[in-house]
């Protein structure tokens, strides 16, 4: 089997134009950056504030293994599969981000014959925008700390400030650092850190905003910390919002590429999937949704983060009403779900499939409180057994959820036909009734408790006398119609990763509580959560290099 840029490049890509002119897109709507990546003019393309027409499609899956089960390939695997049974159908994916390419997991363009490409542009800098986002970051945060040393007429309290600094690497040594120190040219030394760029509140921003204007605007509502008279001081006060915005004028136009199939893609934004939403930009998906008559999004880790947060921030705020929703299961996952230790995944059992299977059982539960239909992917590995898959086959149909096996890994598109007619079905029928889990009016800590207990099957939340006052504030502030933004592992229903399956009656711990006002949400941490992850031991980046002909080996 070839690896992953083995089969990226072995295939050959269109010119980007090409692409573009498929999807009604002539040479004034496209800015090409080299030969197959551009970014739309949403203005020149006619598609500003374009109404959605086309049906969405919401690739989740169930709780993972670390290595992922297969939700970005099997969205492209989908979206080709759709395109080869006749259906115009456009990708929205996230880009991926630097953390993950050199540490542990790899890229996020797909995998196996299930990929978009040129790969290595996508993986790597692409077409600029996280740098963008992490210079619009970095200057609101040095716009704070010059403030603070001519004088700081804002009175900010320097022990309170909350916008710390972003790069996108994984480096643990930058997660807690004193800085300013040297001397009074330096300012005023204080505590602070670093986050990945993927957890900047402008990623998440630039993620949720509808155009240009919306995004000065939620630049500007990003509290940055609180005076001495505990105010929140904004970005806004700072006067930095439009400044940011500029750095960002390119950065929030959608890149458009194209799967190994030739079919479009537009990879576009990046939040974290914990402190933020794990969803592309807003941006990128209304455009496909006014392109084409089917589009397939992701949303980060399993759908009690992922699908949950895409629904009741991403499609509330935005307007979306999804149609369907693929729930990717690996036999796996399940296993692992059912007690099987990492290192023996690949043996078969089929009795760990069974235990395992209650997790997959409860993801169709969820995502059907939402109204919207479910289908399952069976995302095939070669160690699966029949007898395996089977037992998959047979929980799925228990709920009376169809489930499909599909090989768009090894395949490609003609590996996930039996999927993409069922999904072209089901989300053609009308049957979605979309409703997000709770109102804007109620209250945050009972917003927490509704996800907690529906979604996480929690017998209660506990948070400190500290973390209700803190959302007692922000209510009083003005912040209390927000959805909330669960921060937890993706590993489990509850907030222990070791806790698998669907564990019942366990308390959902409340630590921390942030506001992110810009992009809209209150984030509730339950557990621990990294915001700059570290390398692993052996970090990918030991094998990645260029060979003789200058070309990248070791990125998958
Ligand atoms: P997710 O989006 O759920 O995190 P990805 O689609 O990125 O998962 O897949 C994670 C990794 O697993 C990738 O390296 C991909 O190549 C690999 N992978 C996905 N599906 C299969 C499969 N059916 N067989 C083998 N490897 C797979
Ligand atoms: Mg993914």
């Amino acid at each position: 089997m070839l690896t992953d840029i083995q089969i990226s490049r072995a295939a050959h890509l269109q010119r980007i134009s090409a692409i573009a002119e498929r999807l009604g897109l002539g040479d004034a709507a496209i800015e090409p950056y080299g030969h197959h990546k551009a970014k739309i003019d949403l203005r020149a393309a006619g598609l500003e504030g374009a109404e959605p027409r086309g049906r969405l499609i919401l690739v989740t899956a169930i709780n993972p293994t670390p290595a992922g089960e297969g939700k970005t390939t099997t969205s492209v695997g989908l979206a080709d599969a759709l395109n080869r049974i006749g259906h115009k159908t456009v990708l929205a994916l996230r880009e991926p981000s630097l953390g993950p390419c050199f540490g542990t997991k790899g890229g996020a363009t797909g995998g196996g014959y299930a990929q978009v490409g040129p790969m290595e542009d996508i993986n790597l800098h692409f077409t600029g925008d996280f740098h963008a986002i992490t210079s619009a970051h970095n200057l609101l945060a040095a716009m704070i700390d010059n403030h603070v040393h001519w004088g700081n007429t804002l009175d900010i309290d320097v022990r309170r400030i909350v916008w710390r600094r972003v790069l996108d690497i994984n480096d643990r040594a930058l997660r807690s650092i004193v800085q300013s120190t040297g001397g009074v040219g330096n300012g005023f030394p204080r505590e602070s850190g670093f986050d990945i760029t993927v957890a900047s509140e402008v990623m998440a921003i630039l993620c949720l905003a509808r155009d240009l204007d919306d995004l000065e605007e939620r630049l500007g509502r990003i509290v940055i910390g609180y005076s001495r008279e505990r105010q929140p001081v904004t970005a806004s006060d700072l006067k930095a919002a439009g400044a940011m915005a500029v750095l960002l004028a390119q950065a929030i136009k959608p890149n458009l590429v194209q799967t190994l199939e030739g079919n479009p893609a537009l990879l576009h934004g990046g939040p974290f999937a914990n402190i933020a939403h794990g969803c592309n930009s807003v941006i990128a998906t209304r455009a496909a949704l006014a392109l084409g008559d089917f589009v397939v999004t992701e949303a980060g880790f399993g759908a009690d983060l992922g699908a949950e947060k895409f629904f009741d921030i991403k499609c509330r705020q935005a307007g979306l009403r999804p149609a369907a929703a693929v729930l990717v299961a690996t036999v796996r996952a399940l296993k692992m779900n059912g007690g099987i230790a990492k290192a023996d995944l690949a043996r078969e059992d089929v009795e760990a499939v069974r235990r395992g299977s209650v997790n997959l059982v409860r993801h169709i539960e969820n995502v059907r409180q939402f109204g919207v239909p479910v289908v399952v992917a069976i995302n095939h590995f070669d160690s699966d057994s029949d007898a395996e898959i089977a037992v998959l086959q047979e929980v799925a149909e228990g709920q009376g959820c169809e489930a499909h096996l599909c090989r768009h890994w090894a395949l490609g598109g003609a590996g996930a036909e039996g999927l993409a007619h069922a999904v072209a079905r089901i989300a053609s029928s009308d049957a979605a009734q979309f409703e997000p889990l709770y109102p804007d009016a109620m209250p945050l800590m009972a917003k927490i408790e509704t996800v907690a207990k529906r979604i996480y099957r929690a017998q209660s939340v506990s948070a400190t006398g500290a973390v209700a006052s803190q959302l007692q504030r922000w209510e009083e502030a003005g912040f209390g119609h927000l959805p909330v933004c669960m921060a937890k592992t993706q590993y489990s229903f509850s907030a222990d990763p070791a806790l698998l399956g669907a564990p019942t009656d366990h308390v959902l711990p409340v630590r921390e509580v942030r506001l992110s006002a810009g992009a809209g949400f209150v984030v509730a941490i339950c557990g621990e959560i990294m915001t700059m992850p570290g390398l692993p031991r052996i970090p990918a980046a030991e094998g990645i290099h260029l060979d003789a002909k200058g070309e990248i080996e070791g990125l998958f």
